[in-house]
């Protein structure tokens, strides 16, 4: 790819700064869930075996006041951090001074150190002044000045411009993308903008107006978009169709008419869909073809509609999945993102990419991540992606 990655570098014996992704969920000081920090090692093996001093920052949460800090400090991070390491890392419980720099000085080739969570530079003195979030640039500078080189492997901030992405990679020589990194943009990046074809966007989820810029990006690229999921309905709407209690955006039927007209025969809507006269698991639910009747609401994509829809993806050569197909938290309602998931799975000639947020919590809930060429880590991040808009923090890595 034109740009530049972190095996690019010569790290040897550098002070290697390094924007990594650790907002983990964490609760009383445990860990949820720890993929992401797993998801972050190769990147900081790579370094650390190459001779390199990582020092790692990344946020955690969002600070807006001082009584926030006490509960998303980096520590527990780091501590996890050490045993999957399975080595010592340091821990310097502040963003910047003497005690920060001092540790930075004191690190050898090869050893790991994290920093405070960046978001505790949003809140000073009580005072919300949003030095990280807000992209200060005497901060990018200062955290800029502890390192020689600097990698961005946190692709979930790529959206935004902040201190610790964009602001310390404009005052630094170089700038590389860590491997997640390099992946979402080899594979995001690549669909849109030099796809494989018959190129296939699969778009679901609740809204219409979440995806609109998506859309009318992909409309120009893709060969085909499927549409399922609660969006359906609005276009249902603008069609003239009886929708039920079915999720609407009363105020987006006139631009779904737009799209439809627009699209031709590119857009393809569900056929039949699954109804039930609660938004319930447990209320009996049936398959109905075409409008959906009065009392019904509509909860997942019917079993035609997965058959039409995996007669498009079977010849397709890049596929990009945004938005689940159904209510898929719901057993009774989960089988259209299901199926449709599993079939992503057999495209073994493919790059099947799946484009962060709720579908990739539905594909990993569901068992079929692994079947699949990428699954995003950035939710709002790989929505923007998507919309074709250029990612600050992406713009920010140098070029090769
Ligand atoms: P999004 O964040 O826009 O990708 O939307 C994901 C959410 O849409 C999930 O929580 C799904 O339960 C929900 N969803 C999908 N299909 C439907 C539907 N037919 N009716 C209501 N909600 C839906």
């Amino acid at each position: 790819m034109a740009k530049l990655t972190v095996s690019d570098l010569d790290v040897k014996g550098k002070k290697v700064l390094m924007r990594v992704d650790f907002n983990v969920p964490i609760k009383d000081g445990v860990i949820g869930n720890d993929n992401r920090i797993v998801a972050a090692l190769p990147t900081i093996k790579y370094v650390i075996e190459n001779g390199g001093k990582a020092i790692l920052l990344s946020h955690l949460g969002r600070v807006k006041k001082e009584e926030d800090k006490p509960g998303l400090s980096m520590r527990p991070v780091a501590e996890r951090l050490s045993n999957l390491l399975n080595k010592p890392v340091t821990f310097v419980p502040t963003t910047e001074g003497k005690q920060l720099e001092d540790a930075i000085d004191g690190l050898n080739d090869g050893d790991v150190l994290v920093m405070e969570n960046t978001r505790y530079e949003d809140v000073k003195d009580g005072e919300y002044v949003k030095r990280e979030s807000g992209n200060d640039p005497e901060l990018g500078k200062y955290w800029a000045s502890l390192g020689d080189v600097f990698v961005n492997d946190a692709f979930g901030t790529a959206h935004r411009s902040h201190a610790s992405n964009v602001g310390i990679a404009s005052n630094m020589a170089q700038t590389a993308a860590g491997f997640l990194m390099e992946k979402e943009i080899t594979f995001i990046g690549g669909a849109v903008d030099n796809p494989e074809h018959p190129f296939v966007a699969i778009l679901g989820g609740a809204k219409v107006s979440d995806k609109i810029g998506v859309i009318d990006n992909l409309l120009a690229k893709a060969d085909k978009i499927l549409i399922g999921g609660g969006m359906t309905y609005t276009f249902y709407a603008a069609k003239g169709m009886k929708i039920g209690n079915s999720l609407v955006e009363s105020d987006k039927i006139d631009l779904a008419k737009e799209i439809l007209d627009k699209a031709g025969d590119k857009l393809v809507l569900p056929v039949d869909s699954i109804v039930a006269e609660k938004f319930d698991n447990d209320v009996a639910h049936k398959t109905v073809e075409g409008d959906i009747p009065d009392g019904y609401m509509a909860l997942d994509i019917g079993p035609k509609s997965v058959a039409e829809f995996e007669d498009v993806l079977k010849d397709a050569k890049t596929v990009v999945w945004n938005g689940p197909m159904g209510v898929f938290e719901m057993s009774n309602y989960a089988e259209g993102t299901l199926e449709i998931g599993k079939f992503l799975g057999t495209l073994k000639d493919a790059k099947t990419i799946v484009g962060g947020g709720d579908s990739t919590a539905a594909v990993q809930q569901l068992g079929v991540a692994d079947q699949l060429s990428h699954i995003s880590t950035g939710g709002g991040a790989s929505l923007e992606y998507l919309e074709g808009k250029t990612l600050p923090g992406i713009a920010a890595i140098s070029d090769k």
